[in-house]
């Protein structure tokens, strides 16, 4: 499957949609979900053409993935999130229920978020 340049971040990354900037540089970009599932719900992409975090880490170089969970961790701390904890998400392709063919990281938190998966 080829990167689709229409999934809805990568509009975001052109700013044809709107969004809500939590963090921006040149090689990452974090936003608020539109719908949250936690008090604090962002959504942290990289600017890169990466489909899942399955391409994301086979294909972006070592420095570029260790940037990049570096800012995630970074926009945690910001969030005032380090002490209270969060929880990291990454759904992945089908069975991961990923809905947004664009790599993302998910930082929930806020409150005590209970069982990591239903059922
Ligand atoms: P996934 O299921 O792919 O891991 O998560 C996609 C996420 O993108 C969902 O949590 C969904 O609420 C969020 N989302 C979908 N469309 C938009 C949008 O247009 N703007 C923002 N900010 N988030 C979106």
């Amino acid at each position: 499957m080829t990167y689709d340049h229409q999934n809805i971040f990568a509009k975001i990354l052109r700013s044809e949609l709107p969004y809500s900037t939590i963090f921006e540089d040149n090689e990452v970009l974090a936003f608020l979900d539109i719908a949250p599932q936690a008090p604090i719900h962002v959504l942290v992409i990289p600017k890169g053409e990466y489909k899942s975090f399955d391409d994301f880490t086979a294909n972006a170089s070592i420095e570029v993935v260790g940037r990049f969970f570096s800012r995630v961790s970074k926009i945690a701390r910001d969030l005032d999130l380090a002490e209270s904890g969060y929880r990291i998400i990454a759904n992945t392709g089908d069975d991961g229920c990923q809905e947004v063919p664009h790599f993302h990281i998910h930082i929930c938190g806020g409150k005590k978020l209970g069982r990591m998966l239903p059922g």
